[in-house]
């Protein structure tokens, strides 16, 4: 799906929910990992994240997409457009829209990886853990300057 079709399920939604038009832009933007989409009060466009698309299929897009048209009517018609206002709340719940610019679940799962490995210093004793293979030649200790040596952890 590219941002010509984007734009257009979303003039549609806009319609047919609200009854009001969408006349700005909306856009996938891929750089949206922590959030399914966003509003910007300042241009009054509209982003999606095409991961959402991925990971959940239309149907979830398109509540994506109404949470974000709350945000929009809202904020054109200066009504209470953010999270806590009850007028959001409200809309929402109206037109069935997700009740969070969902967090994906990639994100969620995203560990950070486990260290492999340790340099030891030979001089004091100090430990420093790694992630990666490196040669212990190229470094010194942080706290003494004495040579390291890699093992492996288990
Ligand atoms: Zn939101
Ligand atoms: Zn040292």
């Amino acid at each position: 799906m590219n941002d010509e079709t984007l734009q257009t399920w979303v003039e549609q939604v806009s319609l047919e929910w609200f009854g009001r038009p969408f006349k700005h832009r909306a856009t996938f933007n891929s750089r949206l990992k922590a959030t399914g989409g966003r509003y910007f009060t300042r241009s009054h466009n509209i982003e999606i994240s095409p991961h959402q698309l991925e990971a959940f299929g239309a149907e979830e897009t398109e509540k994506i997409i109404k949470h974000e048209l709350c945000h929009y009517h809202l904020h054109i018609m200066k009504r209470g457009y953010q999270h806590r206002d009850q007028d959001f709340k409200q809309l929402l719940t109206q037109v069935g829209a997700s009740r969070y610019c969902r967090t994906l679940p990639e994100r969620e799962a995203r560990k950070p990886k486990p260290f492999k490995y340790k340099l030891v210093c030979g001089a004091c004793g100090m430990e420093y853990l790694r992630r990666r293979r490196l040669d212990p030649t190229r470094y010194r200790c942080g706290k003494c300057a004495g040579k390291l040596s890699l093992k492996t952890l288990d």
